[in-house]
């Protein structure tokens, strides 16, 4: 062979791990370099252990609201050493099956940094070697944004990495952001019991979400002591007296708390990484190119998840992975669709959300429905819990096609990965309605809204 391997895959996180394994089954020689952990950041940094900490997170509501059910519920405590070290072991054993995986399909797996020295070399620094390949796909992820080099004194601020391990729980932390991580760990903190304030730049929380969805979560949230100030940024941040965050807002508000963590987004790991040895070509932000194919501008060269500004979801990552290796290893060409992706906010409560939203639906269509249901869950009824679900579905109303489902309340994440099958498929209006319901359930309220709650056309409410 010309080539040491047939595929060499940067980066161990969910996409190239998929595209290694899933190449090396079809019988090709293929290798793959990890610099931190195999897993990524979905496994070890990301995803998982945010919905243990999500779970941790809700026991102290499930104690209050037991006493609605007869239960007396003693004294509770918490231990924050005791859940980083039950997380650390859950990801080490998800950590231990990526890599035998990949050993049981015939995978050679490097704990080395790797980076490119021309369209089919890869250099391993742990090695001191340069391995070549016929393939190469680039699946480096992301990492944090830092707090913004504007603002002094960032350095004393923690980003979602950070955060995991920390090695106390702060008794009040800032987090500055209002996107999926920010909105995420400031349930969570609130709900181990931090006193948490979000900072945000803009007029609303989960900016890009649909607004009635948005506002209902601010609501949730402020009843659940979490504070949310808008239109205002962090501009300094100072030490205290015993490592306090003294933190000065614009608009000269003066916050002193134990923690700061920034949320402002990820930036793709294609620092240092040799792409232009090998004639890769990025964006002016760093993320690197790719056609429809996940292909760079190199041709033997991929690059799938993060390091792409396409979708930065997991599931994502290893569909493009999947794609990749139908089209190059199958001869069975295939795109990745990124079209009508379910997603999830594992906020309290939690969002789902599947298509678009209605502000989005209106800018698209001449007239859409909007059916929404606005009720207290069941569960609440006995426990006297001041909250709220909602529920909106959105329906272009000249075809009576489902261009939109939102749902905020418990469950919600797993109701929308089922909906994403129906509005995948095209569903219509007339094939909710004619679903019987599932009694009781709060996801009957899907298929139990007959009539719109109002129309809007050309973006225009109707009376
Ligand atoms: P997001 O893009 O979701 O949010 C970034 C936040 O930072 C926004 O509120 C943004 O404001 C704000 N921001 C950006 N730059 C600045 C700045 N200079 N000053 C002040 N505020 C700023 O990124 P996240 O880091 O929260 O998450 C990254 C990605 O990871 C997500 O897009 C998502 O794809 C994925 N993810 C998915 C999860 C899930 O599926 N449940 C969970 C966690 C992450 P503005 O909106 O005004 O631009």
């Amino acid at each position: 062979m010309k080539y040491d391997f047939d595929l060499f895959v940067i980066g161990g996180g969910s996409g190239g791990v998929r595209a290694g394994r899933r190449a090396a089954v079809l019988g090709k020689k293929v290798g793959i370099a990890e610099e931190s952990r195999y897993g990524g950041t979905c496994v070890v940094r990301g995803c998982v252990p945010k919905k243990l900490y999500v779970y941790a997170s809700t026991f102290h509501e499930c104690f209050e609201d037991a006493a609605g059910y007869g239960w007396t519920v003693g004294e509770t405590s918490f231990d924050w050493k005791t859940l980083v070290s039950r997380k650390e072991a859950e990801i080490t054993r998800l950590e231990g099956l990526y890599r035998s995986g990949l050993n049981s399909n015939g995978v050679e797996a490097f704990d080395s940094r790797a980076v490119l020295r021309g369209p089919h070399e890869v250099y391993l620094e742990a090695e001191d070697r340069v391995v070549t390949a016929e393939r190469i796909v680039v699946a480096v992820g992301g990492t944090p944004r830092k707090g913004d080099a504007l603002i002094e004194g960032h350095e004393h601020g923690i980003v979602s990495d950070d955060a995991f391990d920390l090695p106390e729980l702060p008794k009040s932390i800032i987090i500055q952001g209002a996107g999926y991580i920010a909105v995420e760990f400031a349930g969570i903190f609130a709900g181990l019991g931090v006193d948490t304030t979000i900072v945000y730049r803009g007029p609303e929380i989960l900016n890009g979400f649909d607004n009635e969805v948005r506002a209902l979560l601010h609501e949730e949230y402020e009843k659940r002591g979490i504070k949310i100030i808008t239109e205002k940024l962090i501009e300094k941040i100072e030490l205290g007296k015993g490592g306090t965050r003294v933190t000065h807002l614009t608009g000269g508000d003066v916050l002193e708390v134990d923690q700061v963590m920034f949320a402002l987004g990820r930036v793709p790991m294609t620092d240092n990484l040799g792409l232009d040895l090998a004639g890769v070509e990025t964006d002016d932000r760093g993320y690197i190119k790719v056609n429809e194919y996940s292909r760079t501008s190199c041709e033997n060269i991929w690059a799938l998840g993060d390091v792409t500004d396409r979708v930065q979801l997991t599931p994502v990552a290893i569909h493009e992975a999947m794609c990749f290796v139908s089209t190059e290893y199958k001869g069975i060409p295939e795109k990745p669709d990124h079209d009508l992706i379910a997603t999830a906010v594992f906020s309290h409560p939690e969002i789902g959300t599947v298509g678009l939203t209605e502000e989005q639906a209106a800018e698209k269509y001449k007239k859409v429905d909007v059916f929404r249901a606005n009720f207290k869950p069941m569960k609440h009824t006995l426990t006297g819990r001041d909250t709220r679900m909602l529920m909106k579905i959105l329906v272009e109303g000249d075809t009576d096609k489902v261009v939109g489902v939102h749902v905020v309340g418990p469950d919600a994440g797993e109701m929308a990965q089922v909906l994403a099958i129906p509005l995948k498929m095209g569903c219509s209006k007339a094939d909710f309605d004619r679903t019987m319901a599932l009694h009781p359930s709060a996801a009957e309220e899907l298929v139990t809204m007959y009539e719109p709650t109002y129309t809007l056309v050309d973006g225009v409410k109707q009376d």
